[in-house]
């Protein structure tokens, strides 16, 4: 486990005034509060309410939607791969050491059907229109893996930006209606994809890496895999569904004719 966690130092000076001992209560009243309110990736439901406007599509492409999301007809994004095997690998699975919930389907060598690791190529699930693509990308740091780890353990669960981080350098496909496909942990971009292009279901968007992962920190071969979620609206397809209706559903998305 990950989770940095430093000695208390230093608990409250023996001068402490009754004022800050009461601010500092309020601190953990509100801290407590945030916690309460950090139902990241679970049911959440109402919690579009203050929601902040997506931050990661920038490109000015607009999702509006024009009529209902598609949820089928997605191909996998790996040649011959299929549904992992393992719960733990799909959409829904408890996250606990991020006091989360998986957002997504993981795609490793041992539990999909096909060899599967560093370069192997990623292909758009669909047709869409690429609404982000990291050819910046840096690395996650030992010292931002503590700050990220830190901001976690006190509660800070649903930080958008740190669950953005650990995805690791992303390839992002609006396949209209709301839907979207993002791509995480990859280790390259495919040439000339860019945000705006439009692709066709199966073409090349990316490589398999291990971007993201504090396993990748101590070994550069470590964690080779594609994280692939598929959104919908707000969420991901399945949010708040047991395993085996999830399971359900992906099977149907990417069910073949
Ligand atoms: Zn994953």
């Amino acid at each position: 486990m990950t989770a940095i966690l430093r000695p208390f130092q230093n608990p409250l000076p023996s001068g402490v005034t009754r004022l800050s001992k009461l601010a500092f209560a309020l601190a953990l009243l509100l801290a407590a509060i945030t916690l309460v309110s950090a139902s990241c990736g679970g049911d959440g439901e109402g919690s579009s309410d203050s929601d902040p406007e997506p931050t990661f599509t920038t490109a000015g492409v607009s999702p509006e939607p024009t009529g209902e999301p598609e949820l089928t007809g997605f191909a996998f994004p790996i040649d011959d791969a299929c549904l992992p095997g393992g719960d733990n690998l799909m959409p829904g699975a408890p996250r606990t050491y991020r006091m989360g919930t998986h957002e997504g389907i993981d795609f490793y060598d041992s539990d999909n059907c096909t060899p599967i690791g560093e370069d192997t190529e990623v292909f758009a699930a669909k047709a869409g229109t690429i609404v982000r693509a990291d050819w910046d990308y840096e690395p996650l740091t030992y010292a931002e893996l503590a700050e990220i780890d830190a901001r976690i353990a006190g509660q800070n669960a649903c930080d958008e930006e740190s669950l953005d981080r650990f995805r690791g350098r992303q390839v992002w496909v609006d396949h209209g209606n709301g839907v979207i496909t993002r791509y995480a942990h990859l280790g390259r971009i495919a040439d000339d994809i860019e945000v705006g292009l439009s692709v066709r279901q199966g073409e090349l968007i990316a490589y398999v890496g291990n971007s993201g992962t504090p396993e990748s920190l101590d070994d550069p071969n470590a964690e080779m895999h594609l994280h692939m979620e598929l959104r919908v609206g707000d969420g991901y397809l399945g949010k708040g569904l047991s395993a085996s209706e999830v399971r359900a559903l992906y099977e149907k998305a990417f069910a073949r004719h």
